[in-house]
């Protein structure tokens, strides 16, 4: 049995006092949850959320790390250092990453393997565009993200996948429940060729504008184990509504 898993993807927003807010409000809201629940803020406030979480049930990751451990550069962090300051969970090869700051499979594939030798839990972000599904080549874009990160990889603890197709991102689209259901056991399939793996172990969750009125319809899919959550996720009633249904 698989326990599932809501992570807060809070993206490049907030502020302190918006950052104190929304852990305050999940905090009341939140009692003695059936799911796991990871927030990941931005970089500036992992701290003051860590501290904000501590003793709780919500644990935090970030939303990127470096391929390296430490050294000449600039800008960048270690996943070493998420793990000293206590974060448990990291996000890798997010679309707007993909998109934005043009990474590779090579490159996630090499986040993945600094994020598990710094001891974090890595979250593969995977899932094909608008153009690439309509061309037909959903399955075959995500089966290369997923053979691209996972295939050299000498270990893989804590894996968890999240398959959030990039035209349900942000744009308040979403997958079927059936649609989801229909890539996430074809991932689970290909999870079960990867060396060092247990695909039936392994977390898959959907991303992708979920949000409190469509949560329960994918969280009752067989192979759909909880939800990678952006915009829904600043709004703790929303959100703690989204836990719920997992
Ligand atoms: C995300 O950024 O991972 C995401 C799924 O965003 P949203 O829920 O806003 O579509």
């Amino acid at each position: 049995m698989r326990r599932p898993l809501v992570m807060a993807n809070w993206k490049m927003h907030g502020s302190r006092a918006s950052a104190a807010t929304l852990v305050a409000g999940l905090l009341e809201q939140i009692d003695d949850p059936r799911a796991d629940i990871a927030l990941c803020p931005s970089f500036v406030h992992l701290s003051q959320v860590l501290d904000a979480c501590a003793g709780s049930a919500l644990a935090v990751g970030a939303q990127d790390c470096s391929h390296m451990h430490q050294g000449a550069y600039t800008g960048e962090v270690a996943p070493d250092m998420l793990a000293d300051l206590g974060c448990q969970w990291v996000l890798l090869g997010h679309s707007e990453r993909r998109q934005y700051h043009d990474e590779s499979d090579g490159l996630v594939a090499a986040k993945l393997a600094a994020a598990v030798e710094a001891g974090l839990k890595p979250v593969l972000c995977i899932g094909e565009t608008r153009e690439e599904r309509e061309d037909g080549e959903a399955f075959t874009v995500v089966a290369r993200q997923l053979q691209g990160a996972l295939a050299e990889q000498s270990a893989l603890a804590g894996l968890v996948i999240a398959y959030e197709p990039v035209w349900a991102i942000g744009t308040g689209l979403t997958a079927s429940p059936e649609q989801a259901q229909e890539m996430h056991g074809y991932i689970r399939e290909q999870l079960a060729e990867v060396k060092g793996v247990d695909a039936e172990q392994v977390r898959l969750l959907y991303g992708g504008s979920v949000k409190a009125a469509n949560a329960a319809s994918l969280f009752a899919q067989p192979d759909i184990d909880g939800a990678l959550v952006g915009g829904a996720s600043l709004d703790s009633a929303e959100f703690a509504n989204i836990i719920a249904a997992a």
